[in-house]
């Protein structure tokens, strides 16, 4: 069931078109409303528009997914942008380049639209915490906008003449000889300083010095969305900087999520390290997690359920929220198991009967036996040393690649078993 089935109307399709369907329903329906193809006929160039935008949805599994469920509301909410423009969907759906009706129709090149001022682009650090909860970031920035005061002249009007030096170009043709030879090269115009206007010192605008523009501060709000993931674009159009006789140009925020000091992140999942005594592995108790929205999350350790060094377990639906769905991703918990330094009394007691007895109650029986040698063989007695690190540590880390640093954090504690064993 869809919500609403309007954008496979506008293809022609019925709701579980496939992809191939889809793909073929846009080209026919596509070529045929092309403005290209139809220049005397407006309503052309509104179905093309909108044959466009129901295939960009709809080819995107994720947006689909959200307008099979939410409707047309559903894409529209949070985020910048309308999308794609429909000549830019059509050019890449047909690869790029000039689109299929250059030599077709005779049309020749396409005009590339108005020239357009540059794009201010900004890279936007967000917190996890800030991305976890969704914020509006209000951000300032310094662009240029046509004078008010002269409305972008740069003087009263009339009093700005196009330069006769270099007939408004800016730049002129200058000749120089070289021997037997003359040159001829381009230079900025002497007389108007490459502006290709001349205003008299007393005609000239006062707030933009003749500039015909001044520096604003402006403030731009950028959603942050709930789950927002890095790299994405969030643009303002026509906010960027105003220029005489060009289009404004756009403003562009990338977000960048900053590395956060307890999680990391993999799409919608989250990832924690928790260290865990030996006894809180083996017998049960608790450990307590922070998380991005100052809930604390209390875990229970189950006792028996041993959690081995290195053990990955997982709470459900408590990872990041999912960018435009309804919910949320998974808290993986690594776990690095502390060991004792020692057991028994102190400064090399040993146990006593009880405790052993107490360990052997609960622990699987020992495995030795598993690895004894053959009856009939020559047996010498051992036991083991500490290790003395100043004279023998690397020797003994050759052995076991890393014995008394953990510089391979999965399994510390499983080294330390491996070593024991040598
Ligand atoms: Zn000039
Ligand atoms: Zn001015």
């Amino acid at each position: 069931m869809v919500k609403d089935q309007k954008f496979y109307d506008i293809l022609g399709v019925s709701p579980d078109a496939t992809e191939a369907q889809l793909k073929s329903a846009y080209k026919k329906g596509a070529l045929k409303h092309h403005p290209d193809k139809n220049a005397h006929n407006p309503d052309a160039a509104e179905k093309f528009k909108d044959l466009s935008h129901a295939y960009e949805i709809l080819s995107d599994p994720e947006k689909r997914q959200v307008y099979d469920q939410y409707g047309e509301e559903g894409l529209e909410q949070g985020g910048g942008g309308g999308g794609m423009a429909a000549e830019d969907l059509f050019a890449q759906f047909f690869g790029g380049g000039g689109g299929p009706f250059g030599g077709m129709f005779g049309g020749g090149a396409r005009e590339q639209g108005p020239k357009k001022a540059r794009t201010i682009s900004h890279v936007h650090k967000v917190s996890l915490e800030d991305i976890y909860r969704g914020k509006v970031s209000k951000l300032a920035l310094q662009k240029s906008v046509i004078c008010p005061k002269c409305d972008g002249r740069g003087g009263k009007e009339g009093a700005v003449k196009k330069c006769a030096g270099c007939d408004g170009r800016g730049m002129k043709h200058m000749m120089r000889q070289m021997g037997p030879m003359i040159q001829r090269f381009q230079t900025v115009c002497p007389d108007c300083q490459g502006e290709g206007e001349i205003i008299r010192d007393r005609d000239r605008c006062k707030q933009c010095n003749g500039k015909k523009t001044i520096i604003e501060r402006k403030v731009l709000h950028v959603h942050v969305d709930r789950g927002v993931k890095s790299g994405h674009r969030i643009e303002f159009r026509g906010e960027g900087d105003q220029l005489p006789g060009v289009e404004p140009g756009d403003v562009v925020f990338e977000i960048e999520q900053k590395p956060h000091p307890r999680f990391q992140r993999k799409d919608d999942d989250l990832f924690y390290h928790a260290e865990v005594d030996l006894l809180t592995a083996l017998a049960g108790g608790k450990i307590h997690i922070e998380h991005l929205d100052e809930r604390w999350l209390t875990v229970d350790i189950i006792p028996g359920e041993c959690i081995t060094p290195g053990e990955v377990k997982v709470i459900r639906g408590q990872g990041m929220p999912s960018y435009r769905h309804h919910d949320y991703g998974n808290l993986y918990i690594q776990f690095d198991v502390k060991f004792p330094e020692r057991l028994g009394g102190e400064d090399g007691v040993p146990m006593t009967e009880e405790q052993i007895k107490a360990l052997e109650s609960v622990l699987p029986p020992r495995t030795a036996a598993a690895t004894a040698p053959p009856t009939d063989a020559m047996v010498e007695d051992f036991t083991l040393e500490t290790v003395d690190a100043a004279r023998e540590g690397g020797r003994a880390r050759g052995l076991a690649g890393g014995m008394d640093d953990d510089d391979d954090e999965m399994h510390p504690g499983a080294e330390r078993v491996q070593c024991a064993s040598q």
